[in-house]
């Protein structure tokens, strides 16, 4: 089978997200995995995972390799080909998942299966965790969650997990060592309706918001400010604003707020929700938590990242080290100690929107870098 084939057999599964209809894939990978790995363990319950471990199942040198299996929706309508059958067009293979992230999880496989045949497996333990349930905001408790369960109750240590999510084409490949948190907070605040001609104090819900969200501003500036250790700092964006009615006269007495703030890897989501619940409460304002995703960042000198540079050194490759947006399944391994990195996936355009392809070669280039961190972990 070649690396397209194993493409186009993967796309064929409609594996949309929250269809709960991941497993199919999850068995027909199962299947193509078997006369490859040393053990093969499905995980979860109604929505499941799969783990399949090559090499020595005894070593300690163990490394993820880490790869969601779900999909986001496609409007057939909209696309201009057939979502899940695989179309070539010059260069380009179109299909829902081919980039995000389908595309990454066969190069990753072909790199471990040549790199099994290869021999080159004998003193380590090579796991490939696919998961479920990534794309509904990456905070899944039936995806890599449960995967990272699996390892802290088996006493599995790896010292390193790839995600080879898909990079934007004409880019330098980019290694995100790290995810600035999320959380999504919308504001509401009441105030007294009264006639604004009338000599008497106001309680106007729109001035009780501006003074709120003044005070929110001073502590997270506009610009993400970056720390010495080249860690982009805390930012809060207001999204939305709305208030007040439609005649000139009245003062409103609502008002309400969307504040995106993203949270640097040196803060906490804890502590900035008791701080704006503080500020809240002293501007009469309510808030409301509508997502919240931590944070996460690797250290520099782990070995994932290290030997990740020295293969694309080693084989001429320009990087650019950085953070990704919080949706992506980093987070879990990260905070169970496992040093993640997202990196090395297929070249994309449109992920996540109509006609979503890949770069054809970009299949053989992932699976070429994958295989030389394989190769020297
Ligand atoms: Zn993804």
């Amino acid at each position: 089978m070649t690396n397209i084939e194993l493409l186009r057999a993967l796309v064929k599964i409609d594996s949309t997200s929250g269809l709960e209809n991941e497993n199919e894939i999850i068995l027909f990978l199962k299947d193509f995995l078997k006369p490859y790995a040393s053990k093969i363990k499905l995980l979860g319950t109604k929505r499941k995972n799969i783990l399949a471990f090559f090499g020595d199942l005894k070593s300690k040198n163990i490394l993820v390799l880490n790869g969601h299996l779900d999909v986001v929706e496609a409007d057939k309508l909209e696309w201009h080909y057939n979502p899940f059958d695989l179309t070539i067009n010059g260069n380009f293979a179109y299909g829902r998942g081919v980039g995000d992230m389908k595309g990454g999880i066969v190069s990753t496989l072909f790199a471990i299966i040549k790199a099994k045949q290869n021999g080159l497996l004998k003193d380590k333990l090579i796991i490939f965790a696919g998961s479920c349930d990534e794309e509904n905001g990456a905070n899944s408790k039936f995806g890599t969650s449960v995967v990272v369960d699996y390892f802290l109750k088996n006493n599995i240590k790896p010292q390193g997990c790839i995600i080879p999510e898909p990079n934007g084409m004409q880019r330098e490949p980019k290694i995100n060592i790290g995810s600035r948190g999320l959380l999504w907070i919308r504001a509401e605040s009441i105030g007294q309706k009264m006639h604004s001609g009338l000599i008497k104090e106001e309680d106007n819900a729109i001035m009780n918001m501006m003074e709120f969200l003044n005070e929110l501003k001073k502590k997270f500036t506009n610009q993400p400010k970056k720390d010495f250790k080249g860690i982009p700092g805390s930012s809060a964006r207001i999204t939305m604003i709305n208030g007040g009615g439609s005649v000139f006269n009245v003062v409103p007495n609502h008002s309400v707020c969307q504040i995106d703030l993203r949270v640097s890897p040196n803060d906490k989501n804890n502590q900035i929700i008791k701080f704006v619940q503080r500020l809240a409460i002293k501007h009469g304002v309510k808030i409301e938590i509508i997502k919240n995703t931590p944070s996460a960042c690797i250290k520099r000198s782990e070995k994932v990242l290290t030997k990740t540079i020295s293969c694309l050194e080693a084989m001429g490759k320009r990087y650019e080290v950085g953070y990704s947006s919080p949706s992506n399944d980093s987070h879990f391994f990260i905070d169970a100690k496992i040093p993640t990195i997202v990196a090395l996936g297929v070249e994309a355009e449109n992920v996540h929107a109509n006609d979503e392809n890949i770069l054809i070669d970009s299949l053989r280039k992932s699976e070429e870098m994958i295989y030389e961190v394989i190769k020297e972990w």
